[in-house]
């Protein structure tokens, strides 16, 4: 029983803010200010966008030029990736949503101004079903019942959509019976998975995992290709905004069709991929094996011949190659928030690269690694936002370093 308490609990996310945007974001948003998603709603777009350009000029002062922040035309229920927590109110009722910022209550949430409506109501209809199929929802606290999460991914441009129920142990009761009257309400479901997620632990997803219905996973189209994603690999949650910030980075990178690349922490391949046809070969590593896997895949599912994907640190594995004394004439990287390492930095600049281009999620470890890469002769010509996360405080940005000529 986790669930939003009392009055005062609600207005935590809001302190400090002008009124005039609390109360905006209030009335565009039931739960705003309690679930902690969207910080800026109350702001007008523009406003919005250039808060993150000052943001990302200011981090970036002296270490980068910023050319703008690319926005969305309608910034709203972009999300493809739906991800709810399942729980029950003090009153024993079923609510669904996310945790409260860094916390553990439930914020019940119906629709959300960010997130993919199909999968909303997705949600909504599993929530509604579970009281007659008799599924309880699992507690933290006592570690009884079932169903911990629901995760619903939507492919935009296929349409195609996974559903993927988390539950805390793998016994579950008259699935077969759930599946088919989901897919009575929503026949548009492509794949349904249960992840097995017994462990008291933050993380959403278990290793364990069965394909209930359909092929496991959903196939989406980006700048030309088409991507197979499983339900644990990762995928940028705002496609329409991706294939502006792909475009961004394939601009910077200039490739001429000759070039080796390397595209690291390359999730299931789409940098690279999306790269290939203008380069001579290219080299992709990340770190997760199903991810990995769906690189592979993504590959011959697109008939590129010149892409190798290989599981490993990204920064052991440049190390790797750099002391093999290969070269490599374009590094792209786009790593989690936490940012590079300086290995795999060090290792960048002993292939040789000319160009690297850095996507970020996170513009502050964004700077640190730029005035890293300064050290080891790299300059950041120029840069780029490009709004993954409208509505969010999340800036997310591109950036071109080249080699400095000795
Ligand atoms: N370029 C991809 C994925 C970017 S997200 C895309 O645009 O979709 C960052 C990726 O880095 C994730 O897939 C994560 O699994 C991977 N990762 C995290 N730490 C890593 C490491 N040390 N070495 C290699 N990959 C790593």
């Amino acid at each position: 029983m986790r669930e939003i308490q009392n009055k005062g609990d609600q207005n935590k996310g809001t302190k400090g803010m002008a009124p005039a945007l609390r109360s905006q974001g209030q009335k565009l948003c039931p739960v705003f200010g309690v679930c902690g998603g969207c910080q800026l709603l109350g702001m007008s777009y523009e406003e919005q966008l250039a808060r993150k350009k000052e943001q990302l000029k200011k981090l970036l002062k002296g270490i980068c030029p910023i050319e703008g922040m690319l926005g969305m035309k309608d910034p709203f229920h972009y999300r493809n990736k739906v991800h709810a927590v399942f729980d029950r109110d003090r009153r024993g009722n079923i609510i669904s949503g996310i945790y409260q910022e860094s916390s553990h209550r439930v914020v019940h949430v119906e629709r959300c101004l960010i997130e993919d409506e199909k999968s909303d109501e997705i949600i909504g209809t599993i929530r509604g079903m579970l009281k007659s199929f008799k599924i309880r929802t699992y507690d933290e606290d006592t570690g009884f019942g079932l169903l911990r999460h629901v995760l619903v991914r939507r492919a935009f441009a296929t349409g195609e959509i996974m559903v993927v129920l988390v539950t805390a142990s793998p016994v579950f009761p008259s699935k077969n019976h759930f599946i088919k009257a989901l897919r009575e309400y929503h026949p548009e479901i492509t794949t349904v998975v249960q992840n097995i997620n017994g462990r008291g632990t933050s993380m959403v997803l278990g290793d364990k995992e069965h394909v209930l219905f359909g092929k496991g996973y959903i196939e989406d189209v980006l700048c030309g290709c088409r991507f197979r994603i499983s339900s644990r690999s990762f995928y940028q949650v705002n496609p329409t905004q991706t294939e502006v910030l792909y475009k961004k980075a394939m601009e910077y990178a200039g490739l001429t069709g000759k070039e080796t690349v390397v595209d690291a922490y390359c999730g299931i391949g789409t940098i690279g991929l999306v790269a290939a046809g203008n380069a001579g070969r290219v080299i992709g590593v990340e770190l997760n094996p199903d991810a990995v896997r769906d690189a592979v895949h993504n590959a011959k599912l697109n008939q590129i011949k010149n892409a190798r994907f290989y599981c490993n640190d990204a920064g052991r594995f440049l190390t790797q190659m750099a002391a093999q004394g290969e070269k490599v004439d374009v590094v792209m990287m786009d790593p989690p928030r936490s940012g590079s390492t300086e290995e795999f930095m060090r290792a960048a600049a002993k292939t040789g690269a000319e160009k690297i281009v850095y996507i970020s999620c996170n513009p502050e470890t964004l700077a640190r690694d730029l005035r890293f890469m300064k050290k080891l002769g790299y300059k950041a010509v120029k840069g780029v936002g490009v709004d993954m996360f409208c509505e969010t405080e999340h800036v997310e940005c591109v950036v071109l370093m080249s080699k400095v000529k000795e």
